[in-house]
């Protein structure tokens, strides 16, 4: 039996993550830290069934001996929760999005004693979608991305479209130019990402997280798309995550790597 801590616990994904841990036979969750939701009944606010308060900090994990501690908070507070997992030989498996290539190299080098899980994106329908996306990238003349989100999501584009991008310029440097001349809108050609591939981000109420991938060639296109509908998409990949962690030395990234793809 795994025991797991959650950091975050008071947020929109971090609540969801408490349930699924607890409903899980081989995990117990035993710490839900949230400095802005501290002294909370976990009850209420993430509907779980164990008598857990919500702590400040990170010393609830040392006191109830957890094994993982699962992040989806904000980048600053995810570069320190990690520091301090590193520190203390307590796993961690991130969701949060927004490291930097700066940031993967420090984590790499502080886990020394316990391993650290970072996936930019829990739901694996959006990690075969950026393997088929690399797939198909070798055939296809044009690339765009559409990546689609709540209204509540302060970053933009999405660290999915982001990773992406990278990886379908990897699979290919031969895309057409762009024919713009006239941006009459600034912006209306969205962001260049690797290889200057066009990202576009829609941010509308009602939306949870979308993607199209969008490949052009002489008479034909190919969407790929993924739609994830309820944060629940995103949990069969916490939970492969929390169980493999102790087994992977030092930093992993990307649930491809668990997935086999
Ligand atoms: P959210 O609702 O704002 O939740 C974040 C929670 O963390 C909030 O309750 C926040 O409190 C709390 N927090 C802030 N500092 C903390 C600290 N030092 N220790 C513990 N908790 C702290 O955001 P969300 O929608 O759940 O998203 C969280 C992150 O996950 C974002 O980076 C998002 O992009 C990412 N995400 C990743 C995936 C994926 O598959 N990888 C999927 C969905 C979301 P306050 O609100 O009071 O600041």
């Amino acid at each position: 039996m795994l025991r797991v801590g959650v950091f975050g616990a008071g947020g929109r994904m971090g609540t969801t993550v408490c349930r699924t841990i607890e409903a899980d036979p081989d995990l117990e969750l035993v710490a839900a830290i949230d400095p802005f939701h501290a002294g909370i009944d976990l009850r209420q606010v993430a509907g779980v069934q164990s008598d857990l308060h919500v702590a400040p900090d990170a010393a609830a994990l040392q006191a109830t001996r957890a094994d993982v501690a699962v992040d989806f908070t904000h980048i600053d507070a995810a570069r320190a929760n990690l520091r301090w997992c590193a520190d203390h030989g307590v796993h961690a498996v991130v969701g949060t999005t927004g490291f930097t290539d700066a940031d993967f190299d420090r984590i790499g080098a502080a886990f020394t004693d316990s391993n650290c899980f970072i996936a930019p994106n829990f739901a694996i329908g959006a990690v075969l979608m950026m393997r088929f996306a690399e797939l198909a990238a070798p055939w296809f003349d044009s690339v765009e991305v559409i990546e689609l989100h709540h209204d509540d999501k302060i970053d933009a584009p999405s660290g999915t479209a982001m990773a992406t991008v990278e990886r379908v310029a990897q699979a290919s440097a031969e895309w057409a130019p762009d024919p713009t001349t006239a941006e009459v809108l600034q912006g209306a050609r969205g962001g260049r990402g690797a290889a200057d591939i066009r990202i576009h981000s829609v941010r509308l109420r009602g939306l949870v997280a979308h993607q199209e991938v969008l490949f052009g060639t002489t008479g034909q296109s190919l969407v790929v798309r993924h739609d994830s509908y309820d944060r629940a998409s995103f949990m069969p990949g916490v939970l492969l995550a929390v169980k493999a962690v102790p087994d992977r030395p030092g930093l992993t990234v990307g649930l491809d790597a668990l997935m086999g793809v």
